[in-house]
C-alpha cells in the first residue's frame, strides 16, 4: 500500500513535531508519485506493509484562514483533491475559530483523520474526547486519534489507522 495524505491545521498545533517524529531522519523525496502532485513532499514512511507520503498544504499554512476568500477556497479544495487521505491536527483542549474554519474547507469525499495532538497537556481526556467526537462527527471526520506528538504516543495507531484508508 502507498499513498499521499496531506496533513492541515493553523499553524502551531504540532504537524512539524509530529511528522518529524513519524519520519525521523530517513526523509526521502524521490517518489515519482509524489513529484507529479501539486504538493510539496514533508516526508515518507515506510514500513513492510506500507509508503506514507506526507504532503503539506501551503494554502492552509500560509495565510490566515480569515483571509481565504472562494478563489483561495477553491484552490485548496483543488490541492487537496489528489491526495488519498486528509489529516487534520487540531491541540488537545483548545479548539479556535481557525481551526473550524479550515474544517469547513476540508473535502468531504476522502477519508479525513481527525488527530488530536498535545495530549499530554489534556487534563480532562475523557471529557475532552467526548466534545471532540461530538466535533468530528458534525464535521464529517472518519476517524478521530489522539496522540502526542511530542511524547510520541499513540504514533503506531495513527500510522494503522491511515494504512487502513490508503
Ligand atoms: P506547526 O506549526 O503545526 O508545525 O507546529 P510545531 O510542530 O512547530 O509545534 C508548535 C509547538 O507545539 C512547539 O513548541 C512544539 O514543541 C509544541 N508541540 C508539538 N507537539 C506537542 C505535543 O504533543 N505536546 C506538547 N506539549 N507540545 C507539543
Ligand atoms: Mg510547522
Amino acid at each position: 500500500k502507498c499513498g499521499l495524505i496531506a496533513i492541515v491545521g493553523r499553524p502551531n498545533v504540532g504537524k512539524s513535531t509530529l511528522l518529524n517524529r513519524i519520519v525521523g531522519q530517513k526523509i526521502s523525496i524521490t517518489s515519482k508519485k509524489a513529484q507529479t502532485t501539486r504538493h510539496r513532499v514533508m516526508g515518507i514512511h515506510t514500513t513492510d506493509e506500507a509508503q506514507f507520503i506526507f504532503v503539506d498544504t501551503p494554502g492552509f499554512q500560509t495565510r490566515h484562514a480569515s483571509t481565504m476568500n472562494r478563489a483561495m477556497n477553491k484552490r485548496v479544495r483543488e490541492t487537496l483533491s489528489d491526495t488519498d487521505v486528509v489529516m487534520m491536527l487540531v491541540e488537545a483542549g483548545r479548539l479556535t475559530r481557525e481551526d473550524r474554519q479550515v474544517m469547513e474547507l476540508l473535502p468531504k469525499d476522502r477519508p479525513l483523520i481527525l488527530v488530536v495532538n498535545k495530549i499530554d497537556h489534556a487534563k480532562d481526556r475523557a471529557g475532552l474526547m467526548a466534545y471532540l467526537q461530538e466535533v468530528a462527527a458534525a464535521h464529517a471526520f472518519t476517524e478521530i486519534v489522539p496522540v502526542s506528538a511530542k511524547q510520541g504516543s499513540n504514533l503506531e495507531e495513527l500510522l494503522k489507522t491511515l494504512e487502513k484508508h490508503l
